[in-house]
């Protein structure tokens, strides 16, 4: 049976999507406060935790932001007001989904089953966790040679997607381009430098909300490239 954690301090609300929960089958835990809820988190495996943002002691965003450093369980945050779904969109915290509250019990329960269903063929039982790179909004799953952004998947070329892997594998590691063109690009490939440039172009395109200030991929000037951590 999947195992879900509710983070919401409306024991009302809590209690009622844990009905709706059940009656599909889930297993449902109910934490009331950002603290225990963090810890609940962090010391159990959970198959999804919805997290509301506003709660009594830390909030949403933070205990997401560290649910993340540590897991890649799917989160589907819930929050009263749109524009703090805009606000965790933007903030890259890696949360997987977004519902406005009110929602209809049925929505909820159809997006989790949405993201179990994603997240088993993302993963599969017999993945193990380093094939998995997470870092901010970004998830490069390895081994299917998925890229998602914010939860969103794009489509990248088996280049770009060799390059992007090897630079977020090596975080805050300054690459020259000469670097990156022998480690991508076989030595007797046909070609120059100038192609990594164009590369890290494309992938920028992908990935980054502003590509003329990159959060994820910085030049650095006369040197080359580093993935920002
Ligand atoms: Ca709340």
């Amino acid at each position: 049976m999947s195992k879900i954690l509710i983070v919401e301090d409306e024991e009302a609300i809590a209690e009622l999507e844990k009905d709706y929960l059940e009656l599909n089958d889930f297993e449902v835990t109910i934490e009331n406060s950002g603290d225990t809820g963090l810890a609940t988190a962090l010391s159990e495996d959970f198959d999804l935790i919805i997290l509301d943002l506003m709660l009594p002691g830390i909030d949403g965003f933070e205990i997401c932001r560290r649910i993340r450093e540590d897991k890649n369980v799917p989160i589907l945050m819930v929050s009263a007001k749109k524009d703090d779904i805009d606000k965790i969109r933007g903030l890259g915290l890696g949360a997987d989904d977004y519902l406005t509250k009110p929602f209809s019990p049925s929505e909820l329960v159809a997006r989790v089953k949405a993201h179990m269903a994603r997240y088993e063929r993302l993963v599969g039982s017999h993945m193990k966790e380093n094939d998995i790179i997470e870092i901010r909004g970004i998830r490069i799953d390895k081994t299917a040679r998925r890229v998602f952004i914010n939860g969103e998947e794009k489509t990248f070329t088996t280049k770009e997607f060799d390059l992007l892997t090897f630079l977020a594998e090596n975080p805050n590691h300054v690459f020259t381009k000469e670097e990156i063109f022998r480690e991508i690009w076989d030595m007797d490939s046909i070609g120059d430098i100038a192609t990594v440039t164009v590369h890290i172009k494309k992938i920028r395109e992908k990935i980054e909300t502003d590509t003329s200030k990159p959060q994820y991929i910085e030049t650095i000037w006369g040197v080359g490239y580093r993935f920002k951590v």
